[in-house]
């Protein structure tokens, strides 16, 4: 196996109750003026004022799923006039999303506290949407340079929110390990990653051991944001991407419903990787794990008819169209037409195929 393999700098605090070394790690940056970014939550708004309250700060609560590019030029005009020395975002993905956004203009270092499973402060990765087409990039300032991972913070994510968002991370994991620059150490961290959110993320959401279960599933989620980082993901991101981006469907939801599919499509390709994926899930054929990722769906009490969240079913052609107009590395090749079953399945929520 030839490989290229690079890390990244930054710091990563793993623990219970690390939330409240966030002024610290602002100010071992050299910084004291930061802009928070969030979803709106007054929640939320409360945790941070009191692990920063003696700090310069402002929080704009304005980010948006999928980073709308209006988003971005409302949260710019918010900076507009005030001097602020970093971003720090608390939140998922689209509050990650708008930091790294924000720091693109403006080159602002990034502190993330990741409040979901999604990845996103692991990686270099922008997605900005527009005129109903996300564009993607990687930039080494949309990189967070610290993040803070804080178990405790999810006690209050609702299952429904959990559950697909920990689905987000298992595919990460997955595409990660039958991707054309996987290397032996994304191979090691993406195998685990299955194995964690698969064993754990049930009893996460609910039951006697939930905080110990939330740690497994958070560990599984920071490999799938690593894995992430280091490889090129597959045919079920562009497909999820493209939904989101074209359809406005939910991320973490569509990632959920998509898995079980793209896993059975490409289940008779790319052998080692697929044993390995076999392995995670506690299976012994990468069907059945695909057969398993489909039972998870509905033991996390997720949706598993993309019908449901608001797709139509003359989407289907478009979306198809849209997935294989750019060339991209995936175990099975495939064209438009070779995807529309696959999407018709996932609209109806029939078993993988
Ligand atoms: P999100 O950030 O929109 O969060 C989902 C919902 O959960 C929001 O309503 C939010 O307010 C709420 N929430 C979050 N944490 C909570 C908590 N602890 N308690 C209560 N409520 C909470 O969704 P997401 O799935 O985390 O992120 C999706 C976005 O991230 C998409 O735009 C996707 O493209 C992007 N993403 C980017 C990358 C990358 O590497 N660039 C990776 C994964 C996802």
């Amino acid at each position: 196996m030839d490989f290229l393999f690079t890390m990244p700098e930054k710091r990563v605090l793993f623990g219970g109750g690390v939330f409240s070394r966030l002024k610290d790690e602002i100010e071992k940056l050299g910084c004291a003026a930061p802009l928070v970014l969030s979803t709106s939550s007054k929640r939320s708004g409360e945790k941070i004022q009191s692990v920063l309250a003696p700090l310069n700060y402002e929080l704009y609560d304005g980010a948006r799923m999928h980073v709308p590019a209006e988003s971005v030029e409302e949260a710019f005009a918010f900076m507009e006039g005030r001097s602020f020395d970093c971003l720090v975002a608390v939140g998922g993905g689209s509050s990650i999303g708008l930091a790294k956004a924000l720091a693109l203009r403006t080159g602002l270092p990034i502190v993330a506290v990741p409040t979901t499973y999604a990845g996103s402060e692991m990686t270099p990765i922008w997605g900005i949407t527009e005129g109903g087409v996300k564009t993607t990039g990687r930039d080494d300032r949309a990189l967070p340079k610290v993040v803070l991972y804080d178990p405790e913070l999810y006690a209050s994510l609702p299952a429904s929110v959990a559950g697909v968002s920990a689905m987000n991370a298992l595919a990460h994991c997955v595409e990660a390990l039958y991707a054309e620059n996987a290397n032996p150490v994304s191979d090691l961290f993406a195998e685990e990653g299955i194995r964690l959110i698969v064993g754990n993320l049930t009893s996460s959401l609910t039951g006697p051991y939930k905080s110990e279960a939330i740690e497994c599933v958070l560990r599984g989620a920071w490999m799938g944001g690593m894995v992430l980082a280091m490889t090129t993901m597959g045919l079920h991101h562009k497909l999820c991407h493209t939904l989101g981006g074209s359809l406005g469907l939910p991320h973490a939801e569509t990632h959920a419903i998509m898995l079980p599919h793209v896993i059975a499509f490409n289940s008779e390709y790319a052998g080692a990787a697929m044993r390995k994926i076999a392995r995670g899930f506690g299976t012994t054929t990468p069907k059945e794990a695909a057969g398993r990722a489909y039972a998870m769906l509905s033991g996390v009490g997720a949706k598993n008819v993309l019908k449901d969240l608001g797709m139509r079913f003359e989407d289907i052609e478009k979306v198809a169209d849209l997935a294989a107009r750019n060339k991209y590395s995936n175990p099975r090749p495939f064209t438009a037409g070779k995807l529309v079953p696959l999407l018709e399945n996932a609209y109806r929520g029939k078993a993988p195929e």
